[in-house]
């Protein structure tokens, strides 16, 4: 019997340990963890003998201690304006000061002597809005890929003796019962008296099956598509170098739809992401200077709410990854030329031109893949984002797809973020309440908080 039995090791489920842990040491709590440990964790695809997904049981990059966010570019964002929702629960203050105790913790952690940038009084923002652009406002620290590890090396080493960590062990099925609840899992039954799930984004239809059987309702309406754009690093200076990442909102003229950058990774990287065997397309990059590419990346996304009868926003984003899966193997790249000019693009092509592609994806046609509209009000920001960085218009420029953002259902929550069955929480990207490591993180603390507020384990 635990006091506490939290499911999933990713930002959510580390921080909610690491916050009971510290506010009473005599809890007995147990983190359950689908995939491995930090140091086992690892991705087969080496481009060469390895060229796609090979599905393993666990999957080193969204699996494990860490989470999804142990392999990204650690970009730190604290504010209320992207990230998720978790200010409509715990009011817009309180969800600041968490995130700020996290990145505290953090520096304290590995992160020390990290940047963090600012968008607070930055000329940038008036000249986006002189072409219809809106710079969104935010603290970004950028803790990288490699010092991201350090930080998760140094909490893990924390909290190892004071936790129960059970590593490569799936939760299957949560019981609600006399004195709490139940998990049955790969590795046997666990009981507990209270429980935090933190499953993430790769847990959510299990999240789904989870709220079915205790009678927890959920709601699903959104997913975001688009493409990743790869380019000169130098093109988009002005904006990386003072902002590190900059999240800019546009609206079309043709549809009124709103596009939006999204992770922003000067001189990085582009990759591979595998949600449930699809392969998708993502970025990031690394502080190490001897790690920096040439070439910038970040994701230029659309939303799609869908209303009744439709409710599989998801099932919708993963048919159009699965169809760029079919025609290209996996993820695709187009050049901007050959997009405009109705044209796919061909090995030889992307070979003649400027820009040297950091993933290796098959050149093909994303207008057979991604919905008209959408790509349409891409191509649209791709015209406005020209004006505040003059050469993102260039025959060149490099589009991968489909990037798709994958939203959770979302659990109905109280602002304690504990659902209609009492003592079971669900925190993190699993609730659908947020969609990054800073909110994730936070509601990770703010739960632990809540519970040794109660004062259930007092006795
Ligand atoms: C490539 C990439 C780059 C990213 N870059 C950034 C970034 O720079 N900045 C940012 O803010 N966000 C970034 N994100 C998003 C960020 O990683 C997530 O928002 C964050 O990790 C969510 O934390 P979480 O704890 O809710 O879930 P996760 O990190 O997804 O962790 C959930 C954990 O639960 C485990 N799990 C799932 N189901 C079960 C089960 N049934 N039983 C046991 N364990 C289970 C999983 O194995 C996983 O380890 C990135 C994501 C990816 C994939």
């Amino acid at each position: 019997m635990y006091d506490v039995l939290i499911i999933g090791a990713g930002p959510g489920g580390i921080y909610s340990a690491y916050e009971l842990v510290k506010l009473n040491q005599n809890i007995k709590i147990a983190v359950l963890e689908e995939g491995n440990p930090l140091e086992k964790r690892n991705c087969p695809i080496d481009g060469d003998k390895i060229k796609s997904c090979i599905n393993c049981k666990t999957c080193g990059i969204m699996n494990g201690f860490g989470g999804a966010g142990a392999f990204s570019d650690g970009k730190y964002n604290i504010t209320n304006q992207f990230g998720g929702t978790l200010y409509e629960y715990i009011g817009k203050e309180k969800a600041i000061e968490l995130m700020r105790y996290v990145d505290e913790i953090n520096m304290t952690h590995g992160g020390e002597g990290t940047k963090l940038y600012s968008t607070a009084n930055t000329e940038l923002k008036k000249v986006c809005l002189e072409n219809k652009l809106h710079l969104l406002d935010a603290q970004v620290r950028h803790l990288g890929t490699d010092v991201n590890y350090i930080v998760l090396q140094n909490l893990f080493e924390e909290l190892k003796d004071k936790v129960q960590f059970i590593f490569n062990c799936k939760a299957t099925k949560v019981d609600k019962t006399e004195f709490g609840y139940e998990i049955l899992s790969e590795k046997g039954t666990f009981q507990c008296r209270q429980c935090i799930i933190s499953v993430g984004r790769s847990g959510s239809k299990w999240m789904e099956g989870v709220c079915e059987h205790l009678n927890i309702p959920t709601k699903s309406n959104r997913v975001d598509i688009g493409v990743r754009v790869e380019l000169p690093a130098e093109i988009f200076s002005r904006l990386t170098d003072e902002l590190y990442e900059s999240k800019i909102v546009y609206r079309t003229d043709k549809f009124e739809d709103l596009v939006r950058t999204f992770c922003m990774n000067p001189r990085g990287e582009v990759v591979n992401e595998n949600t449930n065997g699809i392969i998708t397309v993502n970025g990031h990059s690394y502080a190490d200077p001897e790690k920096l590419t040439d070439n910038t990346n970040f994701a230029l996304l659309v939303s799609k709410h869908f209303s009744e009868p439709f409710k599989d926003s998801n099932e919708y984003g993963e048919s159009i990854a699965r169809l760029s899966n079919m025609l290209g193997g996996g993820v695709m790249v187009q050049r901007f030329g050959d997009l405009v000019r109705g044209r796919r693009s061909t090995e030889q092509r992307i070979q003649e031109g400027f820009i040297v592609p950091t993933l290796k994806a098959t050149p093909g046609d994303l207008s057979l893949v991604i919905p008209k509209r959408i790509l349409d009000g891409i191509i649209e920001m791709i015209y406005a984002l020209d004006k505040i960085a003059p050469g993102t218009v260039n025959d060149d420029t490099l589009l991968y797809g489909v990037e798709v953002k994958f939203y959770n259902m979302e659990v109905e929550l109280d602002h304690n973020l504990e659902t209609s069955s009492k003592g079971l929480f669900v925190i993190g990207d699993g609730s659908g309440v947020t969609h990054s490591l800073s909110h994730a993180s936070a509601s990770g603390v703010y739960v632990a908080r809540y519970m040794m507020e109660k004062g259930d384990f007092n006795e």
